[in-house]
C-alpha cells in the first residue's frame, strides 16, 4: 500500500524529530511530573534542531508563560503548547496563486547543490500528473552539467525543454522559452537560475534582469520565485535566504533534503526570518519525493505526538 502524505512527511523528519525528543522521552518513561529543568532540556533541544535562536526563544517564552498547565498536563501539554506556537510561526498566508494566467512563469533560485535541478524534475512531473504542461527552461548557461541533468529530467517526465548554447545570455534563453510557451499554450514555465556567479553581485543582478525580461515576455512574470534551501547546511541555509531574500522577489520557500538530516527545524527559522510561506518540502532523491508544505503536519511530524 502507498504510503500516505502524513507518513512520508513522519519519515523525513525522524532525525529532526529524534534529536528534538531524546530528553522527553526519557520524561515520558520516568512518568515523574515535569521538572524547571525539563523546558531547558526542550530549549536545547529546539536549538539542536536548528530551529534557531528567535524561534526557540518565542517558543519558550509561551512554554514559561503557560508553565502551570505544563506542571498539571505534563509532557503532553508541553507539546500541544509548543506544536501551537511552532504551527503558527509556519502559517503565512499564501502570496500568490498558482496557475491563474498562462504560462505561469515560475524561477527557481538558490545556491548550487542545494537541489534546484531535482525540485524543477519533481514539480514538472507533479503538475504533468495534474494534467499540466510545463515548459523546464535552463537558464543556467554557466553551468553545462546543470542543464544536461535538467534535460535528463525533463525527458523522463516528457516535459519540453528549452536551453541555450553554453555562456549565452541567460535573459536571451529566457526569452526564448518564454515565447515558445506561450506560441505552443503551455500552462506553466520552470526556470533553472544560475546559483554562482564571480560575485553574489552579479548573481542578485542578473536574476533582477531576468525578471524584467520575463515580465516584458509575459505580463506580471515571474509570478512566483521560488528559492530553495538545503536543510542539511542548518543555519547556513538561513544565511542564504537572507542574501536572496535583499535582491527581493521571492515569493515561496522549497526546502530540500530534510530526509537526511536532524536540522528540519531549520524550517521554522527561516519562514519566522524571512517572512515567506514554504510551498513543498523535498524528503529524497525520487521524483515522487517532493510534498507540498503543510504546517500542520510538519509541525506534527517534527513534535510527534
Ligand atoms: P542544484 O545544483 O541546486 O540544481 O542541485 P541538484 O538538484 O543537482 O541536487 C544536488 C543533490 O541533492 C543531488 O544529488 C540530489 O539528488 C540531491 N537532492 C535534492 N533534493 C533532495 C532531497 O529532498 N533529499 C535528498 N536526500 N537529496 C536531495
Amino acid at each position: 500500500m502507498a504510503e500516505s502524505f502524513m507518513d512520508r512527511f513522519r519519515k523525513g523528519l525522524e532525525r529532526t524529530r529524534d534529536i528534538l525528543n531524546a530528553d522527553v522521552e526519557d520524561l515520558v518513561r520516568g512518568r515523574r511530573p515535569l521538572k524547571p529543568e525539563d523546558l531547558d532540556a526542550m530549549e536545547e533541544g529546539l536549538i539542536a534542531a536548528d530551529l534557531g535562536l528567535p524561534a526557540t526563544q518565542q517558543a519558550m517564552e509561551v512554554l514559561r508563560a503557560r508553565s502551570a498547565d505544563i506542571w498539571t498536563g505534563g509532557v503532553e501539554a508541553m507539546r500541544r503548547l509548543l506544536r501551537d506556537e511552532i504551527r503558527s510561526i509556519l502559517t503565512r498566508p499564501a502570496g500568490v496563486v498558482p496557475f491563474t494566467t498562462r504560462p505561469w512563469v515560475v524561477f527557481v533560485v538558490g545556491v548550487n547543490g542545494v537541489g534546484k535541478t531535482t525540485t524543477i524534475g519533481k514539480l514538472a512531473a507533479a503538475w504533468k500528473s495534474e494534467g499540466r504542461t510545463t515548459l523546464v527552461c535552463a537558464a543556467d548557461t554557466f553551468r553545462a552539467a546543470a542543464a544536461e541533468q535538467l534535460a535528463v529530467w525533463a525527458q523522463r517526465t516528457g516535459a519540453p525543454f528549452h536551453r541555450g548554447a553554453e555562456g549565452t545570455d541567460p535573459s536571451a534563453v529566457l526569452t526564448d522559452a518564454l515565447r515558445i510557451a506561450r506560441s505552443k499554450g503551455h500552462d506553466a514555465v520552470l526556470v533553472d537560475t544560475a546559483g554562482r556567479l564571480h560575485t553574489k553581485g552579479n548573481l542578485m543582478a542578473e536574476l533582477a534582469k531576468m525578471a524584467r525580461v520575463a515580465g516584458r515576455e509575459i505580463p506580471g512574470a515571474p509570478h512566483e520565485t521560488l528559492l530553495v534551501l538545503d536543510a542539511t547546511l542548518g543555519s547556513n541555509a538561513l544565511n542564504q535566504g537572507r542574501e536572496f531574500a535583499k535582491a527581493g522577489g521571492v515569493t515561496g520557500l522549497v526546502v530540500t533534503k530534510l530526509d537526511g538530516t536532524a536540522k528540519g527545524g531549520v524550517a521554522v527559522a527561516v519562514v519566522r526570518e524571512l517572512g515567506v510561506p514554504i510551498r513543498y518540502v523535498g524528503v529524497g532523491e525520487a521524483v515522487e519525493d517532493l510534498l507540498p508544505f503543510d504546517p500542520a503536519a510538519y509541525t506534527d511530524a517534527l513534535i510527534g505526538s
